[in-house]
């Protein structure tokens, strides 16, 4: 199997850069969803908390169980709410507020220009009347930007209504957490004053914003490695792998590496091969297992940087990490 490397270095670099932003470390929440982006859930909670974070966001309860004993609390973006003093449950319509139960903390999500989900602006009213007659334990307001990493003034939108949601919860005297931010809401920001800021994709060492905006360069942490299978000369005419796509126009020494998108690497076209980190074509088809390079090394780095990778996939780098199979053997460097 292949394996992951994760850099420490550069996570706590990234983490530095990030806590500038936010003010205060303690500001972050670190967004664990989806396996920690495919960099591995109990590892990167392991690491985030020995740096001192005390908050982390993730998709549901088997997540979060996974990492509870790391965090102050655990944001589960989609779950029904039970109560539980470690977890708080992200609500996101008017039917999930009025069927929490009493006693669980609960996240009311507002939808401010998303329309993916939360409740409207229009129904801010009818949730604190909710909240308040039946007594719910409402532990956080939250909305999700929806083209913070574009150039656009949309954010700004978005801010302006989320302002207007947070005063109405002060007015009802409801003293609650607001966070609105994401990795390129923060990036972007230079006046951080929420609780907390969820960041996800920064902290992977990727900043998604336009050059415009790119004040702050992060460090990839997540790095593919490979294993050499076998070796074999490959004369000249001799073809290699499924289809045979790839012909030797001399004699050559090739090896099976033990990679493929069985491992969640991108198969793509066999007319644009990747490039692995130190600039080697992927020889031919990606097999599920396995692929060929002209190399005898015994173990090679196939990307240390996902967003050239999703560049050449015509992707995000979210893809890239997250598509990496669970069962990778992850290690800390
Ligand atoms: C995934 C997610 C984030 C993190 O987004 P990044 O762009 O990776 O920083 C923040 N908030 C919510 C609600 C999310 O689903």
């Amino acid at each position: 199997m292949a394996f992951i490397k994760i850099d420490k270095k550069n996570l706590y670099y990234n983490l530095n850069q990030l806590s500038l932003k936010s003010g205060n470390k303690l500001k972050l929440a670190a967004v664990l969803k989806d396996n920690a982006y495919g960099h591995g859930i109990e590892l990167m909670a392991k690491l985030v908390s020995e740096y001192g974070l005390k908050e982390a966001v993730v998709i549901d309860i088997a997540e979060a169980t996974k990492i509870t004993n790391y965090f102050d609390n655990i944001l589960i973006l989609n779950g029904t709410p039970i109560v539980s003093s470690k977890f708080s449950f992200a609500v996101t319509s008017i039917e999930a507020l009025k069927s929490a139960p009493i006693g669980a903390k609960i996240e009311l999500k507002v939808d401010t220009g998303m329309h993916r989900n939360g409740i409207t602006l229009d129904e801010v009213k009818e949730a604190i009347e909710i909240i308040k007659s039946q007594r719910l334990n409402l532990f956080g307001v939250f909305t999700h930007y929806k083209s913070a990493d574009e150039l656009s003034s949309e954010l700004l939108w978005q801010e302006y209504n989320f302002k207007k949601v947070k005063q109405s919860f002060l007015d009802a005297n409801l003293k609650v957490r607001f966070h609105s931010h994401n990795s390129a809401a923060l990036l972007r920001s230079s006046s951080f004053n929420e609780d907390i800021a969820r960041v996800g994709i920064a902290m992977y060492g990727f900043n998604e914003l336009p050059e415009v905006y790119d004040n702050l360069e992060l460090k990839p942490i997540l790095s593919l490695w490979a294993n050499r299978c076998s070796t074999r000369e490959l004369k000249k005419g001799q073809r290699v792998g499924y289809g045979g796509d790839f012909e030797a126009s001399c004699d050559i020494v090739v090896s099976t590496y033990n990679v493929g998108y069985g491992s969640g690497l991108f198969r793509g076209s066999r007319l644009s091969p990747m490039l692995t980190s130190e600039g080697l074509p992927i020889l031919g088809r990606v097999s599920m297992d396995f692929i060929s390079l002209e190399s005898t090394k015994d173990e090679v780095c196939i990307f240390d940087n996902a967003k050239e990778v999703a560049k050449h996939f015509n992707t995000i780098s979210y893809e890239i990490t997250t598509s990496l199979k669970a069962n990778i053997k992850r290690f800390v460097v």
